[in-house]
């Protein structure tokens, strides 16, 4: 259910109405708009509805919202949300987010080489997996607080806010004490568990669709991590498994609209994970920004052949280059800064 309020609403009337929600034993989600203020209270509706909240001075209408995700819905924040990353990086309502890196980390020279090109390429945050979701228990399973170490250390050298995956709720305190966002990896987008220790946490979270997921499946897993409080989540399109073989998955770039349709929360895409082929990559991620993807998450490696995580999939520095001249044409195009 949401609570909208009038616009000449004052800040006692909010405290008020935040106190009597909380009374009822609810958690009151706000969300604060240019005009209007919001109120987000998830629970029991036949609970709520037997109390006369309209009545409530600086009320202006109660209403239910018809979707099973409700805080992750536009009608709770009709405006485009605004996700800072490091304190500084902004993603959505305009900004593009242009996150480059390695599959894995491997080695603090190895980073360093390829943060300073996707650095000078135009990148805005670096990525680099610490712990990876391998296939194989037998492949390279990164670094751990070690590669952490590295990456926040050649995140600082370059002036760019890092992003690593956390798999595993256990994870959660150390990765933050070294990164600026979690990553949540598509095999874990229905890790509950998960999804709710990062909700709790303070910096944000770039979710990953799960490769059998479906679209509201996304929101409703981006719902579990609101609801615990954490409301700067950034979803990202990596492609969901199909019966073509000829590319690593299926891009489903009309995610892209769709998400925005239905929720404020920005989404980027990946289109390294979704095509698993450098040739096609650019393409695909000229088509995001077109689509109106908030920004572009592309996997980079100095030297392919000997990366320790998917190598075959990785551009080259100067193909990221060349990319990005390219993006940075479009997003003028989209009224876009990047
Ligand atoms: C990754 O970003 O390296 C990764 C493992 O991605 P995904 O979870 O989308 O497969
Ligand atoms: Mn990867």
């Amino acid at each position: 259910m949401i609570i909208v309020l009038r616009p000449d609403s004052t800040k006692q009337q909010i405290d008020h109405i935040l106190d009597r929600i909380r009374d009822l034993g609810f958690k009151p989600h706000v969300s604060q708009g240019t005009v209007r203020t919001i109120i987000g209270v998830i629970g029991d509706e036949n609970k709520l509805q037997a109390e006369p909240l309209s009545a409530i001075p600086g009320v202006e209408q109660v209403l239910a919202i018809q979707k099973p995700f409700k805080l992750a819905s536009r009608e709770f924040h009709p405006g485009d949300s605004v996700v800072v990353v490091g304190g500084r990086v902004r993603v959505g309502g305009g900004s593009l987010a242009m996150i480059a890196g390695p599959c894995a980390i491997e080695s603090a020279e190895i980073l360093d080489t390829i943060a300073g090109a996707v650095k000078a390429a135009g990148a805005n945050i670096l990525r680099g997996g610490a712990f990876k979701p391998r296939t194989s228990p037998y492949s390279f399973q990164g670094m751990g607080e070690e590669g952490l170490k590295i990456l926040r250390d050649v995140g600082d050298k370059h002036g760019l806010p890092v992003v690593t995956e956390v798999m595993d709720p256990r994870q959660v305190a150390v990765v933050e004490r070294y990164a600026d966002m979690f990553q949540i990896g598509a095999r874990n987008m229905q890790n509950f568990d998960l999804l709710k220790e990062v909700g709790q946490a303070t910096k944000p979270v770039l979710l990953k669709r799960g490769m059998s997921a479906t679209v509201k499946d996304l929101l409703m897993s981006a719902e579990y991590i609101l609801a615990e409080g954490n409301h700067q989540v950034v979803l990202c399109e990596r492609g969901v498994r199909s019966f073509e073989d000829s590319t690593r998955n299926m891009l489903d770039m009309s995610a892209v609209p769709n998400v925005k349709g239905q929720s404020h929360l920005p989404i980027i895409v990946d289109p390294s994970h979704a095509t698993g082929r450098p040739d096609l990559i650019p393409a695909m991620a000229r088509a995001a920004v077109a689509a109106g993807a908030d920004g572009v998450h592309v996997e980079v490696h100095s030297c392919p052949e000997k990366a320790l995580s998917d190598g075959p999939q990785a551009l080259l520095p100067k193909q990221y280059a060349a990319l990005m001249s390219d993006l940075r044409r479009l997003a003028e195009v989209m009224g876009k800064r990047m």
